[in-house]
């Protein structure tokens, strides 16, 4: 291969091993997933609010971040789920820039992978304990899914990984909710045959073993907004969007049809402050219609202590390295807000 082999990695067994939950943290996983998947069955009326920064840049902002949104949870929880995004690794279009955490647990320096695995497992460690949050992660790389099984209580798929086979095998082995986002051209068929793919059993290739899935039943669609081919971000978020994908959902004969609204993105042409603004014509939409409000199960929100973004080694804290995010004083009135809309 035209590489240097750096270093041979521990395995997921061992990272365990050096880390392993304690069973507070075991429940409380336990329960947001039991919690998250209630709501995709239909059997709980709850919002699920997926809401953090878009990466998980720093150890320290993220935790304090998420430890403010534990007196609001208290708050809303009759009618919302909040999961905290512990968004450990990006995927970059070009291949170049920040790639998260897991590549640079420090984003001012070179990129040590056995660091970040022990860090990305490190900061969703100290979230559920000193938060009691069980948090949502991207799966960018299958394989390194194994070394945060036991802490995630909800996965997503992205859209640039929506249409890979080993992704869709693996979502299919994922014993929680698993979000298959459209893929950037905006193609539903795509986002569906991930879905239908990881609600069947298969026997594959992963880290090594001939494994047989299980199947998973809470797989689920995320509407993020596409790019068309003039290059311009488009929204998916409208009622008519919404509309075909329940009756596209309904052609296929899905088990748990339910979608989450990605109200960042090419939904909001990566504009943080309309986030507010989309949720709410959502809420009108379930309003308008039983079938919309049957469908939508919740919101991704891209959020953080600061409003907007900043460049890699700028320095100020709490603001995002990656997308620009909504911040915490809008974030909480937005939480309460939708509190008062659903209630
Ligand atoms: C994200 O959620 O930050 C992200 C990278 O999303 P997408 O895959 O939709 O671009
Ligand atoms: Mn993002």
């Amino acid at each position: 291969m035209n590489a240097d082999f750096i270093k041979a990695l521990a395995l997921p067994e061992e990272v365990k091993e050096m880390c392993p939950l304690t069973p507070e943290m075991e429940r409380a996983v336990s329960d947001t997933k039991h919690e998250i998947e209630q709501v995709l069955e239909g059997m709980s009326k709850k919002l699920i609010l997926i809401i953090g920064p878009c990466s998980a840049d720093n150890e320290d902002s993220v935790v304090d971040y998420i430890s403010r949104l534990s007196p609001v949870q208290e708050e809303v929880k009759d009618s919302i789920i909040i999961v905290p995004r512990i968004y450990t690794n990006k995927p970059r279009t070009t291949g170049e820039g920040y790639k998260g955490m897991l590549h640079q647990p420090n984003p001012n320096e070179k990129s040590d992978l056995f660091k970040g695995i022990i860090a990305t497992r490190h900061l969703h460690m100290r979230a559920i304990a000193e938060t009691g949050f069980a948090c949502a992660d991207e799966m960018l790389y299958p394989e390194n899914y194994a070394y945060l099984d036991d802490l995630l209580a909800y996965v997503a798929v992205g859209a640039r990984s929506v249409e890979d086979q080993q992704h869709r095998l693996t979502a299919s082995a994922i014993a929680s909710p698993v979000g298959m986002k459209n893929p950037t051209s905006g193609d539903y068929a795509v986002m569906l045959n991930a879905i239908l793919a990881a609600s069947h059993p298969h026997t594959f290739i992963y880290r090594g073993w001939e494994i047989h899935s299980h199947g998973n039943p809470h797989a689920h669609a995320i509407l993020r907004g596409y790019t068309n081919k003039h290059g311009e971000a488009q929204p998916n978020y409208h009622f008519e969007d919404l509309i075909r994908l329940s009756e596209q959902y309904e052609e296929r004969n899905l088990m748990n049809p339910a979608v989450i609204i990605d109200t960042n993105h090419a939904n909001s042409n990566k504009n943080p402050f309309a986030q507010p603004r989309i949720i709410k014509e959502v809420l009108n939409s379930m309003k308008l219609s039983p079938e919309v409000k049957n469908l939508v199960k919740g919101f991704m929100v891209e959020s953080y202590i600061e409003d907007g973004c900043q460049k890699v080694g700028e320095g100020v804290y709490g603001k995002s390295i990656t997308d620009p995010c909504l911040g915490w004083n809008k974030t909480v009135r937005l939480i309460y807000d939708i509190a008062e809309l659903i209630g």
